[in-house]
């Protein structure tokens, strides 16, 4: 679609948030537009397909999603809806986090210990948050417990950083219901067909909102456009870095979108040969005592591979290391757990590198200590025409593409609210 001149409400990003505010406006008898800087829908959530038809590399047909993949809290997660209305198949499957493990480099018991330490953690963290002062939930570790470096790998999974980083009162605000489901087809393709009707222009960034006259004047890549409301809903560390600025500056925007930046986690997906040798949906880690370390999902949905996860300043590191450290890693640490038969058996395919992506800069959001507030700060409407959403400004599911999606149907509520009071 190419550039209007002039909209009722111009949604900025076309991530789950963007799409999300464009959905819940169809209806509503005002014009919109989604301002799209990629040259695809989805944002964080992107899934690809490996191989292809008659490939003489012999790449397997493997479905991996490089940013979302799991519905959270799926009894409660929107896109649970989403999927069925559009026909996508949900796997109920349980997750391999906790159980799962494989025997031979984490022995039960040994697993069973950790787990326990892991709970005693987040017992701690939830009575902290109790009392009502924000510290680093780093403050809840046992002091002296052996399981301490492989506690903050979990948080550089979950929350793309080390408890260091990390407030006690945002992590007590997410709320994890314990059920966590998967769709067959792919989470960022549910995202790109949930998006497909929604009037868009791709490859348009921009670079400046400027809300000084009557109405708000937009300028893009594209061109230039002028709207009555904003909707924005660009990740957090582009607010942060003023990569897309505000005339008037907003200070308070910019102030809270930094007590959120995005944290990293990066996946990465290995081909798999003579997979029957590994049990579906198993999980490997060792028991190795690092923080530094990856998380591995063996044979998704059945499929000859294997999904490696890495999180925190150790993902960070790879993706600074540049080309092929992050495969040379993760095939090193399954050749060190498995035994080294595995090596010529594993090919890497593709990988994410979301902290070197222009358009997100990370990987999901987590409040720094005493930064708690933040997100409430960032999703306040400014003036009655700039409206604020995406994962970061979600209360209870921040960090997540349903969490993301909810915000964008929130804005889209205020603006349609905002028309009604002027
Ligand atoms: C590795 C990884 C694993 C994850 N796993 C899960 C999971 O299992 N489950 C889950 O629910 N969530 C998961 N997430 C998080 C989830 O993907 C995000 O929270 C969600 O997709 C964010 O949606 P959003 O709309 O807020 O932001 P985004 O998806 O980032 O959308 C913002 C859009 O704005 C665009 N944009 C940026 N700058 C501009 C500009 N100047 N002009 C125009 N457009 C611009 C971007 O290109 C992007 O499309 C994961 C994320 C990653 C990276």
């Amino acid at each position: 679609m190419s550039l209007p001149s002039s909209v009722d409400v111009a949604i900025i990003g076309a991530g789950a948030a963007g799409l999300g505010a464009a959905r819940a406006l169809e209806n509503s008898n005002l014009s919109t537009i989604v301002l799209e800087a990629r040259y695809r829908l989805g944002g964080r959530a992107f899934t690809v397909v490996t191989g292809g038809g008659g490939s003489p590399l012999a790449v397997p047909n493997i479905t991996f999603d490089l940013g979302c993949g799991w519905l959270h809290s799926a009894d409660r997660n929107s896109f649970v809806r989403i999927a069925e209305q559009l026909d996508f198949e949900i796997d109920r499957t349980r997750p391999p986090w906790r159980e799962q493990g494989f025997d031979a480099v984490f022995p039960p018991k040994e697993r069973a210990d950790f787990i326990e330490a892991l709970d005693d953690f987040y017992d701690r963290a939830e009575v902290a948050a109790k009392g009502g002062r924000d510290s680093a939930a780093s403050a809840c570790l046992e002091p002296g417990n052996r399981w301490n470096p492989m506690i903050d790998a979990i948080s550089t999974y979950v929350n793309g950083a080390e408890l260091d980083r990390v407030s006690i009162l945002d992590m007590d605000a997410y709320e994890d219901t314990g059920i966590n489901w998967r769709v067959r087809r792919g989470f960022g393709l549910l995202v790109l067909t949930y998006g497909a009707p929604c009037p868009r222009a791709v490859n348009t960034k921009v670079t400046l909102i400027d809300h000084s006259g009557p109405r708000l004047r937009i300028e893009t890549s594209q061109g230039t456009l002028s709207a009555a409301k904003v909707i924005v809903t660009v990740p957090t560390n582009l607010i942060a870095e003023e990569s897309i600025r505000f005339y008037p500056a907003l200070p308070v925007k910019v102030d809270a979108a930094r007590g959120l930046p995005l944290g990293l986690a990066d996946k990465i997906v290995l081909a798999l040969d003579q997979p029957d040798a590994l049990p579906i949906d198993g999980n490997l880690r060792g028991a190795t005592m690092r923080t530094a370390m990856g998380s591995y999902h063996l044979r998704p949905f059945g499929q000859p591979c294997i999904e490696g996860f890495f999180g925190g300043r150790f993902a960070r590191e790879l993706e600074d290391a540049g080309k092929g450290a992050m495969a040379a890693q993760a095939v090193d640490e399954i050749v060190a757990m498995l035994g080294s038969e595995f090596r010529p058996r594993l090919k890497p395919l593709i990988h994410s590198r979301w902290a070197h992506d222009p358009f997100a800069r990370g990987s999901y959001s987590h409040a720094l200590p005493g930064h708690a507030g933040d997100r409430a700060m960032l999703a306040a409407p400014v003036d009655g025409r700039l409206f604020f959403a995406g994962e970061a400004t979600s209360p209870n599911f921040f960090s997540t593409a349903h969490g993301a999606r909810d915000s964008g149907e929130r804005a889209a509520d205020e603006v349609l609210a905002s028309q009604i009071s002027r």
